[in-house]
């Protein structure tokens, strides 16, 4: 699926962003800035396109969370929380590829 150049989410508009290096943080592949509106996702060409679409749904999970202001425990529980639907929507949207056309 494509990467949009913007989402909407509640009253946030996110750009997004393909970048070299977040953060200079080799672990992350993406990352939501909530108060500035971006979503940067790592855009290293050895990665397949479904691995940098699951990167977006993975940021797009958490902005969802924070609009819907979702409690969790702390930044552990929300990153298996978010990894967990992203895992499950792309489960999904693979074995149903005609479902939001
Ligand atoms: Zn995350």
């Amino acid at each position: 699926m494509k990467i949009p150049e913007s989402v909407k989410i509640g009253d946030i508009i996110y750009k997004v962003s393909k970048v070299n290096r977040i953060n200079a943080d080799p672990e992350l592949n993406g990352q939501i800035r909530y108060s500035m509106g971006e979503i940067l996702l790592l855009d290293a060409s050895a990665f397949p396109e479904d691995y940098k679409f699951n990167s977006f749904l993975h940021e797009l999970i958490h902005g969802i969370r924070y609009h819907m202001q979702m409690a969790v425990e702390d930044e552990d529980e929300e990153e298996k929380i978010v990894k967990q639907f992203t895992n499950g929507l792309a489960m999904v949207l693979a074995d149903n590829p005609d479902l939001f056309k």
